[in-house]
């Protein structure tokens, strides 16, 4: 569970941050010190994520989409209980192998480091991402190069990559209220959850501020205070 304390330090480190160097932030608070959080597979990250989240927030978020159609806004809850489910727990950082046709292919799970890497040649990402997580590729025994793989083994590699790591690629169903559109909307759970955090700081801090001037008291010793005694001082100054 994240207290006041480290919500605003995170905060802090990650306001100016990328969203995948706030993705590892969160981590790093999730997971400790210790763990190589760039090369952990997105879906232990992004578990270790949800997690946190239930411990800090619960387990129901509500969350909202815009209608691509019509630019409604639709609400929506997440239940990160259900997040955590998917797939089978445990460490996805090992080596995989699908065989298809002729080819047998080595890889590993897809890693923040390797999101970045395609941020930084967004032109070529699928390749620049083919050629980072493939570790051997095979035709017939022979060693051949992952860029001459077929579009067939490709899509296949990129199925397995998805069964095996769901929270990676999380996509709810919608149907927009308004017009009736139909649409599938990715989620995100670690921008989802640094949305969040943020939204919590910036209230903490009109706590602290409200807080101090009432009171006296420092920002230290606001925070060290339970959500609950905050929101009732406020309570008794008319604030909340
Ligand atoms: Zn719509």
């Amino acid at each position: 569970m994240l207290g006041a304390q480290q919500i605003i330090g995170v905060w802090e480190r990650g306001r100016r941050a990328s969203s995948h160097d706030r993705a590892l932030l969160l981590a790093e608070l999730a997971l400790g010190p210790g763990v190589e959080l760039a090369g952990l597979a997105i879906g232990d990250r992004d578990r270790a994520l949800a997690e946190q989240r239930i411990a800090t927030y619960g387990a129901v978020a509500p969350a909202c989409v815009v209608c691509p159609a019509c630019s409604e806004g639709l609400e929506f809850r997440v239940d990160f209980a259900a997040v955590c489910g998917l797939g089978e727990p445990g460490d996805r950082g090992g080596s995989f192998v699908i065989e298809i046709e002729s080819f047998r292919v080595e890889f590993r799970l897809p890693s923040t480091a390797d999101l970045l890497a395609i941020t930084q040649n967004a032109a070529h990402g699928r390749a620049v991402l083919i050629e980072r997580i493939i570790l051997v590729a095979e035709r017939e025994g022979d060693r051949v190069s992952p860029s001459s793989l077929p579009v067939s083994v490709i899509a296949a590699l990129e199925a397995e990559i998805e069964r095996l790591d769901p929270i990676s690629d999380i996509r709810f169903g919608q149907t927009c209220p308004a017009c009736q559109h139909r649409f599938v909307a990715p989620f995100d759970v670690a921008r989802f959850c640094w949305h969040e955090l943020d939204v919590d700081a910036r209230r903490l801090l009109q706590e602290v501020d409200v807080l101090a001037r009432v009171y006296g008291w420092s920002e230290a010793e606001i925070l060290a205070l339970s959500r609950a005694r905050r929101s009732t001082y406020l309570e008794i100054c008319g604030v909340s």
